[in-house]
């Protein structure tokens, strides 16, 4: 998970489509309202911003921003059809904050999926790190062990309540679940010169090669 900076909502989301209220606001209103239904009418869509899905508008503006990396476990899938737009603050829990920008991240289809047993710390889930805020690096948070591809909290000059938030942000991602450890490892071999632990090897553009984090 790599910091960037998130910069001004696009217009799509703050124009005042109605004349008074921005587009971002109407939207998640009338998303918050199907939800109130009885029964709620649970049909997400994404309107069209003058004839584009404004999906297909924020996903550009989102690639953009990560260099096509995914927001969370920074793989690299430039133009991949399976990204898509995530809602940090789940849109069924928090309705209202479903086409707010700074709510919008890229991400595969993996961080996207919630590990078993997420239910028990939903409630937790505003104390995820967010890529996009200034004081989040990834060297405050974490390292990269590489004996075994995982992503480690850092105990080091960290706050308990920053360890736990860095432990959180590991099992939402499920940053060392599916075969990503050995992902890892298999491209830190790849690209580092042998002996070496801290130059890549030349020919390489950093911001093409996914989990960027080791290679700093
Ligand atoms: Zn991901």
């Amino acid at each position: 998970m790599i910091n960037f900076k998130k910069g001004s909502a696009p217009r799509c989301l703050i124009q005042k489509g109605n004349g008074t209220t921005q587009n971002y606001i109407v939207w998640a209103n009338k998303w918050n309202a199907k939800l109130m239904l009885t029964p709620p009418n649970k049909s997400w869509n994404w309107y069209i911003y003058k004839g584009t899905s404004v999906n297909s508008i924020l996903i550009e503006k989102l690639r953009k921003l990560t260099d096509s990396h995914c927001s969370f476990c920074d793989n690299y899938a430039p133009e991949a059809d399976s990204d898509s737009i995530e809602h940090l603050l789940p849109k069924m829990i928090f309705p209202l904050k479903s086409f707010t920008w700074t709510n919008l991240f890229l991400s595969c289809t993996g961080c996207q999926k919630r590990a078993k047993g997420w239910k028990k710390y939903e409630s937790k889930i505003r104390s995820v790190l967010k890529p996009d805020i200034k004081s989040y690096s990834f060297e405050k948070y974490f390292y990269y062990d590489t004996r075994n591809g995982e992503i480690i909290v850092n105990k080091i000059g960290t706050s308990k309540r920053d360890q736990e938030r860095a432990d959180l942000t590991i099992k939402h991602f499920q940053l060392n679940e599916f075969s990503r450890p050995a992902s890892r490892k298999g491209f830190h071999k790849r690209f580092y010169s042998s002996g070496s632990v801290t130059k890549i090897k030349t020919g390489f553009n950093i911001n093409e090669l996914p989990y960027r984090s080791m290679y700093q």
